[in-house]
């Protein structure tokens, strides 16, 4: 049975969705966070936060993450911990159906529901995560001291997270597609100037091998141009080749581009009226923890002038 109907309900506990919560919380519009699969978002799978003002010392990504979640509490924000299976939003009042079957109803909607790390495909990839197998070096690249790690990729990620891993292995081996880089000049300077690491270009990961069945243990590379293949033995591969974004159950409703990215207009406007969204969802440029944040903030102005229109 769906409840009562809320102003404001906001998919995702990200930076943006925090910072909605904030916004809309002290506008007094009791929002309803649904906190999806990973409450406080990708940065509570990072360590030092180095970048976000007001913080000369750095802080852990997880702790901004809490500290922004009390903030979003203490102004009467509250959280329900399950994920939108379906939603109806063409009327008025937005339907939202919940894993659970929990069913809410709101005027205004606002999804912050971040992205995900891109994996290659591979059927070993995911039976091996967490056992050599990582999408987030800040977060598994200590387990490695002195080994040799693969990082696939050639963009900025894959570059950022090669460097940081040689603050721990042994050797960095790059397996990139093609021969030349996606990444920024000063990131690929950065990574050849890196002793530690060797590029193998042209390259891609065809076979993972865990012959113990408990680790990774080995990777069979292919040269795309060759046809070549060689084993390559190693302790772990990290995988940095982009994001998707979380917006599969709003797909059929809100445009998005051919990615998945919601696209918004006017500030976080989708092109449903009442329907705001802001975030890593929308935004494949700057995924800053700042600038999500600045997103979900538009966003909950635009929910609370879209109210306030909906009232005269
Ligand atoms: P990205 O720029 O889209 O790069 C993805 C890389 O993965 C590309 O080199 C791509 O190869 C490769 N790739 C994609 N799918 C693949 C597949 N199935 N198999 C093998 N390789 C595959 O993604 P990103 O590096 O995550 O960066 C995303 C955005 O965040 C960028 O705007 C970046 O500048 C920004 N960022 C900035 C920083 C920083 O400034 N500190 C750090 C991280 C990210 P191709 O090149 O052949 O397409």
């Amino acid at each position: 049975m769906p409840e009562s109907i809320h102003e404001v309900v906001i998919v995702g506990s990200g930076a943006a969705g925090l910072t909605a919560a904030i916004y809309s919380a002290r506008a007094n519009l009791k929002p309803i966070v649904i906190d999806g699969t990973q409450p406080g978002g990708q940065l509570t799978t990072t360590t030092d936060v180095e970048n976000f003002p007001g913080f000369p010392e750095g802080i852990m990504g997880p702790e901004l993450m809490d500290r922004t979640r009390k903030q979003a509490e203490r102004f009467g924000t509250q959280f329900i911990f399950d994920q939108v299976q379906e939603v109806s939003l063409q009327e008025p009042v937005k339907k939202i159906k919940l894993t659970s079957g929990q069913e809410l109803q709101t005027h205004a909607l606002i999804i912050a529901t971040g992205a995900a790390p891109k994996l290659i495909g591979l059927e070993a990839e995911k039976k091996l995560m967490g056992r050599g197998v990582s999408t987030c070096a800040t977060c598994d690249g200590a387990f490695f001291k002195n080994s040799d790690l693969i990082v696939v990729g050639g963009g900025d990620s894959a570059m950022e997270e090669a460097n940081f891993l040689t603050r721990f292995a042994k050797k960095v081996y790059v397996v990139h597609r093609r021969d030349s880089l996606r990444a920024s000049k000063i990131m690929q300077e950065r990574a050849f100037k890196n002793p530690k690491i060797e590029f193998i270009w042209d390259s891609t990961i065809e076979e993972i091998k865990d012959v113990s069945k408990e680790n990774v243990e080995a990777a069979i590379l292919k040269n795309l141009k060759t046809g070549e293949k060689r084993e390559l033995k190693i302790a772990g591969i990290f995988v940095a080749i982009g994001h998707i974004p979380n917006t599969a159950p709003f797909q059929k409703e809100i445009q998005c581009d051919e990615q998945g990215y919601i696209l918004t207009q006017n500030g976080s406007k989708t092109n449903v009226e009442g329907v705001f969204a802001g975030g890593d969802c929308v935004d494949h440029i700057y995924r800053q923890a700042v600038t999500a944040a600045g997103m979900g903030c538009m966003a909950a102005l635009d929910a609370e002038r879209y109210l306030e229109a909906q009232k005269k």
